[in-house]
């Protein structure tokens, strides 16, 4: 029996001079950078919510706390390859992950294969399950007058508990998802 679980993630991040700006894993030339606990990887946060959401496994400050010296300055994609093993342990499949980050400027359209490729590797999941745009807020609000950056994602995950077991119609999780049409590597 497999089981489908969506999860949602949404984060914000302040905009101010002297930091890196750290995208999906990708240091994008930039005069502003996002200031943070970690380096501030507001998508790869994101992601990482939703795919604990998704798994009711909590959220990225119950595993990463910002009080914990630990994960001063911390590569938000190791953090991310954490929760990728977290939900594995679960018995977790990563089906897909889409997301959209919402920053008036620079444009990230020549970064965005990047970050795909980054975060699929940190997860260890197809490039093709993960996808990343980009759009602006028009110059309203704080990411239109460029004070912040707000990253959102979705997520499907699948649990492959039982997988193997003799139960169940004898149709594999993969043969399950090739049948409905999704992404495939
Ligand atoms: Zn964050």
């Amino acid at each position: 029996m497999i089981r489908y679980r969506n999860g949602i993630g949404y984060d914000v991040h302040k905009l101010v001079k002297g930091r890196d700006l750290i995208l999906g894993g990708v240091k994008i030339d930039s005069e502003y950078g996002l200031s943070g606990h970690s380096d501030a990887d507001v998508l790869a946060h994101a992601i990482s919510d939703a795919l604990l959401g998704a798994a009711s496994l909590g959220d990225i400050g119950t595993h990463f706390p910002d009080t914990d010296l630990k994960w001063k300055d911390a590569d938000s994609l190791f953090l991310l390859s954490e929760i990728g093993r977290m939900l594995r342990e679960n018995g977790y499949t990563i089906a897909n992950v889409d997301s959209t980050v919402v920053i008036e400027s620079p444009r990230l359209r020549p970064h965005i294969e990047s970050m795909r490729i980054k975060l699929s590797e940190s997860l260890g999941i197809p490039v093709e399950s993960v996808s990343v745009k980009a759009t602006t807020s028009e110059l309203m609000g704080f990411a239109g007058r460029r004070e912040g950056v707000i990253a959102m994602a979705t997520c499907s995950i699948f649990s492959n508990a039982g997988e193997g077991a003799g139960a169940g119609d004898g149709v594999d999780a993969g043969e399950r998802i090739e049948a409905m049409g999704s992404p495939r590597g």
